[in-house]
């Protein structure tokens, strides 16, 4: 099992997620980009950082890229679906250029070293949301959070697709959630998990 360092923002930013495995790899950026480097230079050696994988691209997961990338070596992996979504800002904050030297399509195991990461494609908050799975781990971007709660869909996703993702996500063996936003659960994520599958078919019959 590899190390894994939840970096939890208090704030509008997402949370990052650094895994200590022979590849060492960063789970989103978030918006604090000297934030994060102070953080992440506390963990590693800046240039040891080989991979940065985003959930998807809404500028709150995303806008540290380009001067984490000047500090860094990584290499960027998105899902493609990601660069067609067409969102140019959200909440007044741009979505950074991102090009990624990755494109995910859904389905690929990321090879890490000592560790792999399951590509899977989630649609519904954005077109292309993934979560990305292993070993009983989510990490589930802004799909799903603790308490039962949901991605929005109403910033390019779509709620049917959203529902269709977390049926997707009740399907899996998880024990703990690692979020885009908020503390992580680390008991009956299953259930959890089932809790935000009702949201999602309640949030779709409303509509
Ligand atoms: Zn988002």
């Amino acid at each position: 099992m590899v190390e894994i360092i939840p970096f939890i923002s208090s704030s509008f930013s997402s949370n990052a997620y650094l895994l200590k495995a022979k590849k060492i790899t960063l789970i989103d950026v978030g918006m604090e980009p000297e934030n994060l480097l102070k953080k992440l230079k506390k963990e590693i050696a800046l240039e040891e950082l080989a991979l940065i994988i985003l959930t998807h691209s809404h500028p709150d997961h995303t806008l540290a890229l380009p001067p984490i990338l000047k500090a860094t070596k990584a290499r960027v992996a998105l899902h493609e679906q990601e660069l067609k979504s067409g969102i140019k800002s959200m909440m007044g904050f741009p979505v950074p250029e991102i090009k990624p030297d990755i494109l995910l399509k859904g389905g690929e195991k990321l090879d890490l070293g000592n560790f792999s990461l399951e590509v899977i494609h989630t649609p519904g908050h954005t077109p292309g949301s993934i979560c990305l799975y292993q070993d009983g781990i989510l990490f589930s971007g802004d799909t799903v959070f603790a308490g039962g709660n949901i991605g929005r869909t109403d910033l390019g996703g779509n709620s049917k697709d959203l529902l269709s993702s977390v049926k997707k996500l009740t399907r899996l063996p998880v024990e703990i959630v690692y979020p885009g936003h908020g503390e992580s659960i680390q008991k009956n994520a299953k259930e959890e998990i089932l809790s935000c599958l009702q949201s999602a078919e309640d949030t779709l019959i409303s509509v």
